[in-house]
């Protein structure tokens, strides 16, 4: 019956955009196996969880585009091993979810698919590049997606569509079968209604994996048994930024109504002047175009999905298949990031980003010194309307200004609604944690949301 209600709510919604392909029989026989599952006393922790992921990971003998006609007709030879782990615990896999060609986006319009609507208001985007997998939560497509987070893909849509989403630890879940962007950003991580949902699906997901060596080996918390408490925090907020001119007057007036009322529940707040901020973004986007050419380089039109037909040799074809096959974002990326890594300009652009990463992230770990959490909107605006910024890279750049902080350091960072703005669009409110610190973080969200 659950699986019968998602499935209608799906097909009444279809102009949201939201599943690529729904698996629809499956899921319903899965249901029955559950169902029995449950009855026999023999059912995982998720039985009768029903859950969609983002067109990035692999799920075997199924389609996986990455949002991109270059794989047009791909299909995964095997499961990546967070969705392995889920599966294994009997949640339900109701189908694939919309997203920026690649992950390369902050508002979904990037898709080969075409974009995917805000169930708050359809004329406005959902965010990116999870946008699908946020907006399935939303709009009670499913209780709950699995998206990836390079820069804030799962935190900054959760915080336009009103939802939670978690990004961990770098290496706390495995990347295996997580179709790579940025592979030294890439997280993969959950989008729900409620911070439990979240914490459940991360106890299940994280964790070593033998086909990821880049894994921490520290063991996995009991994330799930987290609950609220009264405890006293130091909270850190960036002053400057949020009085800054490019946030929006409702989220600055939403963020100030957040900090006036944590700091009267006891809370000890810390203003932290953060002047390096405005490295975050080049530091973000040179590294990531640079890792980002490296990994596409492998979509040559011989080992995967879409093929030219009328190349006359194999330069032709590999020129034919990338040109056709990539869309404009994914084509500029991939030039921008072999300009930078080029001979002649690798040490001024790449060593040098490099360095800027390190340097942002010891000051960070200084913060940490002086607070428990850092706080902040998780996007400067609430969601933009559709084409509104598709044409000003530099505008859709800055939807990230806040999220991209906690891959460029690789700390956890989650974003919980925070009420919404005078036109009724949600905005959301955006914790940053310490080094596989999640479990702290996830009961400080329980407690100040
Ligand atoms: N919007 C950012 C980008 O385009 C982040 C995307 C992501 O986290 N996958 O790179």
């Amino acid at each position: 019956q659950v699986v019968q209600y998602f499935l209608a709510r799906i097909e009444k919604n279809q102009d949201l955009n939201v599943f690529l392909e729904v698996y629809d029989q499956e899921a319903l026989a899965n249901a029955e196996l559950i169902q029995n599952k449950i009855e026999n006393g023999t059912a995982g922790r998720l039985a009768g969880m029903v859950i969609g992921i983002k067109d990035v990971l692999a799920y075997k003998d199924h389609g996986l585009q990455s949002g991109s006609k270059i794989l047009d007709g791909f299909k995964s030879q095997f499961t990546a091993t967070a969705i392995q782990r889920l599966i294994d615990e009997d949640c339900i896999i109701i189908g694939r979810q919309n997203c920026d060609e690649f992950a390369m986006g902050s508002s979904n319009e990037n898709s080969a698919f075409g974009p995917t609507l805000n169930y708050a208001d359809k004329t406005r985007v959902p965010g990116g590049s999870s946008g699908a997998s946020a907006v399935a939560v939303q709009a009670d497509l499913c209780h709950a997606s699995i998206g990836s987070d390079t820069g804030g893909s799962v935190r900054q849509p959760a915080g336009f569509c009103g939802v939670v989403g978690l990004k961990p630890t770098y290496s706390r879940i495995s990347r295996w079968g997580l179709a790579a962007y940025a592979s030294s950003f890439d997280c993969i991580g959950p989008v729900t209604h409620s911070i439990e949902d979240a914490a459940l699906l991360l106890e299940i997901m994280a964790g070593l994996d033998q086909y990821d060596s880049t894994v921490s080996n520290l063991p996995v918390e009991d994330y799930s048994s987290v609950t609220s408490t009264s405890k006293k925090y130091k909270i850190g907020y960036f002053e400057d930024a949020i009085n800054s001119e490019g946030i929006s007057a409702d989220v600055k007036a939403n963020t100030l109504v957040k900090l006036e009322k944590l700091k009267l529940a006891g809370h000890t707040m810390v203003p932290i002047s953060f002047p390096k901020m405005k490295y975050l973004l080049p530091t973000y986007y040179i590294l990531t175009m640079a890792e980002a050419s490296s990994n596409l380089s492998r979509y040559d039109g011989i080992r995967y999905g879409y093929r030219n037909q009328n190349a006359k040799n194999l330069e032709d074809l590999y020129k034919k298949t990338r040109g056709e096959g990539f869309g404009k974002e994914v084509k500029k990326r991939i030039m921008l990031g072999s300009f930078i890594l080029s001979a002649d300009y690798y040490d001024a652009y790449y060593t040098k980003a490099q360095r800027v990463r390190r340097i942002i992230k010891e000051e960070t770990e200084a913060f940490f010194k002086e607070v428990d959490f850092i706080v902040s909107p998780t996007t400067p605006t609430p969601a933009f309307k559709i084409g509104v910024k598709s044409t000003d890279p530099m505008e859709m750049f800055l939807a990230d200004i806040f999220t991209v902080h906690a891959n460029v350091v690789g700390l956890p960072s989650i974003s919980i609604p925070n009420g919404t703005s005078a036109e009724g669009l949600p905005i959301g409110f955006q914790v940053l944690g310490t080094e596989f610190g999640e479990k702290n973080m996830l009961e400080f969200a329980l407690n100040v949301q």
